[in-house]
């Protein structure tokens, strides 16, 4: 068995950029500012992250089935 993947590309859905950032494996990441246009991302309605709503790869604790990290 292997791990979750910690890689995560994150879109901005605002202005499009995406950007390649390592998740936390015992945390949640809530806000994310968007390095080009600078908006701060929230997950949407029903995810505990931004890397669930906004990444290519749900965060490590989806990944594990565990459900999300709180
Ligand atoms: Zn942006």
């Amino acid at each position: 068995m292997s791990g979750p993947i910690l890689e995560s590309l994150l879109t901005c859905p605002k202005c499009g950029f995406a950007k390649t950032e390592t998740m936390p494996t015992n945390a949640c990441q809530f806000f994310y500012e968007c390095a080009q246009c600078r908006v701060v991302l929230r997950p949407n309605q029903g995810d505990c992250c931004v890397f669930c709503s906004f990444g290519s790869v749900n965060c490590p604790p989806i990944q594990e089935q565990k459900g999300c990290c709180r």
